[in-house]
């Protein structure tokens, strides 16, 4: 038990590195991704303080040449499933009732080995089987996830120091116990920093987890366990699982212990996760916490206040960097007919100035899509605009998928507001614009707002301060982070706290205070000192 009133360090964000030509850093990462491109790895499931080795195996292989493999790993059956929710159970007893600055140690020594000794394995790992540009791995693997980690424990503390008013006589408290059971996290491909802080955000509040990553992502995974390992997070606290993600998903649901969902990707799986929790809810001992961030189809707007530059920067980074593949990336645009002309030249210009090849070559604007299914969906849809009448691709419009998952930036001009790249989430580096009449600017805000089902980012560009209030009204409702003349991607742990509504996901914040109340089921104790001996108020002496 504590023996003093601990305070954490203040929590910073992690400057970004340069990587510049000849940078110390530079050297580090092309290192760590040669040698991790010539070996391969194996990697079990994390069970207790068991490896599990199944033989029944998939390859990990680089998006931008597939036919590379860089390792195996090992799925999981539902015995290990069991074993892994009896492993979480078990380890819950010391977890829960380990003072809160051990597990504030182990959390911010994790944070210290990424951004020192893990820095470059772990940005090399994020290039070589995400397809990350240096700097996308960057931001991702290194810069994000760390301020999770710093952040997270700074934020527990403010969450501990919210006590409720005490007097003279009774003394109040409120306790923030972890949630009665054990937390499931499901994390997706395209972060690394999310793949770990769902389990971590969860694990840190108390909780003990089993956490299913991405198949698409196991290979930074696997870096991920090693920092937790070494950071001192004891066996059985975060499980990992690979693996069948229904049959894994449904055994976990079963279980009467199952005590909340930290999920983060698609729309349709978490509606999915939402109506088996509901089909079992007589099962559970406890209410189920459901956490989900998932899909957009994020919106970039210009009023014809805007200056072009900037509208055509906020589309072609917020659109294309990590082709596309953020929750938050642009994907579908609002341009004014008085700007369209030198917005369109210069969109142009500047798309078919950006280099597509391998994340290696730091020359590299564009790399691979994730996977063959990615690109199978979003070569489709790039066809079918090719065919419609209502629709024009002004650059790009290629795809090649022989030795990687490529997919040219492509932007989509459609005369049908409602045309189906504007409103279905695509999650590659397609971006569709529609061409407003400037008369229309009311019509158009309801416009953006009434498109499609999310609500997760969208910027606004404008130098005139009406139309931006006007804008911040209007779509108020239409975005969890908007952006006032910047791009839509890029928010920052404890700057920019991140989620959406609508079919974006329960905005829980993933970054912030809020998120971390989740995790908790808060107990409050009065004591009191004199306590009374007889029923009878005063005011039954009459
Ligand atoms: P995905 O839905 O394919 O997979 C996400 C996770 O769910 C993976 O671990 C996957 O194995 C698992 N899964 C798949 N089918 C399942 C099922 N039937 N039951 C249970 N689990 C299942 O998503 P993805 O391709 O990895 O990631 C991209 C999606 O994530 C996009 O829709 C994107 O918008 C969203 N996303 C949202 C945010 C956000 O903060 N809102 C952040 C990142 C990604």
């Amino acid at each position: 038990m504590p023996k003093g009133f601990f305070h954490v360090p203040k929590a910073v964000n992690e400057p970004v590195k340069s990587y510049a030509p000849n940078s110390p850093e530079k050297a580090a990462v092309l290192a760590a991704y040669k040698k991790m491109w010539n070996e391969t790895i194996d990697v079990p499931n994390y069970i207790g303080n068991e490896e599990i080795r199944t033989g029944n195996t998939r390859n990990m292989s680089a998006p931008h040449d597939h036919q590379h493999i860089v390792g195996t790993y090992h799925l999981a059956e539902k015995k290990h499933i069991e074993k892994a929710i009896a492993s979480a159970l078990e380890a819950r007893k010391n977890w829960a009732n380990m003072a809160w600055e051990q597990r504030a140690a182990i959390f911010l020594k994790a944070a210290e080995l990424i951004a020192g000794p893990y820095r470059a394995r772990i940005n090399a790992a994020t290039m070589i089987a995400q397809s990350k540009t240096i700097y996308q791995a960057e931001i991702d693997a290194s810069c994000e996830l760390i301020d999770f980690l710093r952040y997270n424990v700074e934020f527990m503390t403010q969450i501990y120091n919210d006590q409720p008013k005490s007097i003279s006589d009774v003394w109040n408290r409120v306790e923030y116990r972890p949630l009665e059971g054990f937390v499931y996290a499901i994390t997706p491909f395209n972060f690394t920093a999310i793949a770990a802080n769902l389990p971590a955000s969860a694990a840190l509040m108390g909780n003990t987890v089993v956490w299913k990553p991405s198949d698409s992502q196991v290979f930074s995974a696997k870096i991920i366990i090693d920092v937790f390992k070494e950071a001192g997070v004891p066996d059985g606290v975060i499980n990992v699982v690979f693996g069948d993600p229904v049959m894994i998903t449904d055994t976990i649901l079963a279980h009467p212990d199952f005590a909340g969902v930290h999920y983060t990707g698609s729309t349709f799986v978490f509606k999915e996760i939402w109506k088996k929790i509901g089909n079992n809810i007589h099962t559970y001992k406890t209410y189920p916490r459901i956490v989900g961030e998932t899909g957009g189809k994020d919106f970039v707007l210009a009023h014809p206040s805007a200056n072009v530059k900037q509208v055509v920067t906020g589309i072609t980074r917020g659109a294309f960097e990590f082709q596309g593949q953020k929750c938050s990336a642009a994907s579908r645009g609002y341009i004014p007919q008085s700007l369209w002309p030198a917005v369109k030249e210069q969109l142009i210009t500047d798309v078919k100035s950006m280099k597509m090849g391998s994340p290696e070559d730091f020359g590299n604007f564009i790399t691979a899509v994730i996977h063959e299914g990615s690109f199978d969906k979003l070569a489709k849809a790039i066809d079918q605009a090719k065919a419609d009448s209502d629709a024009e691709i002004i650059v790009g419009g290629n795809y090649d998928k022989s030795k990687g998952y490529f997919i040219e930036p492509t932007v989509i001009v459609t005369t049908n507001p409602k045309y189906a790249t504007m409103e279905t989430e695509l999650f590659g580096p397609v971006m569709t614009i529609y061409v407003y009449d400037d008369k229309k600017w009311a019509e158009t805000l309801a416009l953006v707002d009434g498109t499609s089902e999310y609500a997760l980012t969208g910027a606004i560009f404008s130098q005139d301060r009406y139309a931006i209030e006007e804008a911040t009204l209007a779509l108020q409702n239409s975005a969890g982070n908007f952006y006032i003349n910047d791009k839509p991607t890029g928010a920052v742990v404890g700057m920019q706290p991140f989620g959406g509504a609508r079919a974006s996901g329960t905005n829980d914040k993933a970054g912030s205070m809020q998120n971390l109340l989740r995790w908790v089921s808060p107990r409050t104790i009065k004591e009191t000192f004199v306590t009374p001996e007889d029923y009878r108020y005063p005011f039954l002496g009459e």
